[in-house]
């Protein structure tokens, strides 16, 4: 499944679950996937099972997926997201983490 595709069977999901669906709701949307990343990170500081912390993963992916929805419904994310690999790509070695060697 790609990331259009994950998109949208999250806002069919919103839409039968009666979660939150307007474009005020964003900031929680992502106050949310700031949420889950904690609840990842708590998981792997407890030693949780990979599918665990897996799951967390894909909840933080969840709310992104479904904030886009919501903030740039006319940006198709699969290509969005292959510029910014190609982006990241462009960018040289330990691209701002140069304070590592020091
Ligand atoms: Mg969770």
């Amino acid at each position: 499944m790609h990331l259009e595709e994950m998109k949208n069977e999250i806002g069919s999901l919103v839409l039968e679950k009666g979660f939150y669906n307007n474009r005020e709701d964003i900031p929680k949307k992502l106050l949310f996937a700031f949420v889950e990343l904690g609840e990842a990170s708590d998981a792997w500081k407890k030693g949780a099972a990979e599918e665990k912390i897996a799951e967390e993963l894909i909840d933080v992916i969840f709310y992104l997926l479904d904030a886009s929805r919501l903030a740039c419904p006319s940006v198709n994310m699969d290509k969005a997201f292959e510029k910014k690999l190609i982006k990241n790509r462009c960018r040289p070695y330990q691209y701002g983490e140069g304070h590592r060697n020091k």
